[in-house]
């Protein structure tokens, strides 16, 4: 049993059955056994694989996109480049690479790393020990300085922790984590029910609410309104909100029971973009998209930048550069590739005209 799960039970014998949201937020934060407080996850050797992993192309077009969208709001300076839940740091990297090419938007630079784990910051750290830009860290968006943002959220949203509801005869009630009459972890219905939630649907069917997600939007929004700049997200997920639940478990690669092994997996769901648009809707923030990944990148130039690596490549480098492509914006493995799966929206000021990626 992991330890984690160990404390959990004992806090849930002790106290009753938690919510699904603090179950998460326990499972992936716990300050000393949380998924992410632990481990580096990422990679061939990790438990899954992100796009600023799979290749320099994907971060290098973020950064050309970060440039478009500075100029786009009249080239402010200084300009908060911010990142929500960078992993490894790979994908500012490689913007920060880019931005070379463009000394004005570089010198307008103050970077920000929002980010809960001290591991991956250290992490981070080491990635842009040669950053050509001031860098900083904080664990919530709300301490990045004031002024114009650009802001890059990538499998950021599909990490936090959410809430679940299920349809019972009484009405719409939270869905718990409790535990059955072995002793393990097993999932449970409350007791009362949320006067809020009308929707109409069979008994048994489940809602999912990403309550903390769109709280940050929501804030994130506000700022943008305010202060100026945009977000961009990219996430696994769906366009029109619906009934129905995406919870999983992720290890090493392979699908487990979110219950197993709260801190050993690592738990996301897929995110429900027409709720994040609402969110940002709600703040007075315009919001661009969603398209998807595939479309997105090909936008950006992508088939493009991998003819361009690929002449200066061996053979073997050729074929992976192929294999990454067919990664990004394919869609022919719906399981591995993330082309038609990762849905892309810019949330901005709302004078801020049309970006890259999102014409028609
Ligand atoms: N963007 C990276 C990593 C995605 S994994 C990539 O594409 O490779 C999710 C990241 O979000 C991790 O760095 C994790 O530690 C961080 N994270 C999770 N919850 C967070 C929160 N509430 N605030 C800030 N960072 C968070």
């Amino acid at each position: 049993m992991s330890a984690l799960r160990q404390d959990i039970a004992e806090l849930v014998a002790q106290d009753g059955p938690i919510t699904l949201e603090t179950y998460m937020t326990l499972a992936l934060s716990h300050p000393s056994k949380g998924y992410y407080m632990t481990r580096d996850p990422f990679g061939a050797g990790g438990d899954f694989i992100t796009a600023p992993e799979i290749s320099q192309m994907f971060g290098e077009l973020i950064g050309l996109w970060a440039q478009e969208a500075w100029r786009a709001a009249q080239s402010p300076s200084p300009l908060r480049l911010v990142e929500l839940g960078p992993g490894r740091g790979t994908l500012m990297g490689d913007a920060l690479r880019v931005a070379r090419i463009a000394p004005e938007f570089l010198s307008a630079l103050d970077v920000h790393l929002v980010e809960t784990s001290p591991l991956l910051e250290a992490r981070q750290r080491q990635t842009l020990v040669n950053a050509p830009a001031s860098v900083s860290w904080s664990a919530d968006v709300a301490r990045v300085p004031d002024g114009p943002a650009i802001i890059i959220a990538n499998e950021f949203f599909d990490a936090l922790p959410v809430r679940h509801f299920v349809q019972t005869e009484r009405g719409w009630s939270e869905r718990l984590v409790g535990l059955d009459d072995s002793g393990a972890l097993a999932f449970g219905v409350g007791e009362g029910v949320e006067p809020d939630l009308t929707v109409a649907a069979q008994e048994g069917s489940i809602i999912e609410i990403g309550a903390i997600g769109a709280r940050i939007m929501g804030d994130i929004a506000a700022r943008l309104v305010a202060q100026g700049g945009a977000l961009l997200v990219i996430d696994y997920g769906y366009t029109q909100t619906a009934l129905g639940e995406t919870l999983q478990a992720v290890s090493r690669h392979a699908y487990v029971d979110p219950l197993e092994a709260p801190g050993e997996a690592d738990l996301t769901t897929h995110v429900d973009f027409a709720a994040l648009a609402r969110a940002a809707a709600a703040a007075g923030a315009k919001v661009q998209g969603p398209v998807t990944q595939g479309a997105f990148l090909r936008q950006l130039g992508v088939v493009e930048r991998a003819e361009a690596l690929k002449k200066r490549a061996t053979t073997e480098q050729r074929a992976e550069i192929d294999i990454a492509l067919a990664r990004l914006i394919g869609a022919g493995d719906p399981k591995r590739d993330m082309g038609e799966l990762f849905k892309v929206i810019a949330v901005t000021h709302p004078d801020m005209p049309l970006l890259p990626g999102f014409f028609q």
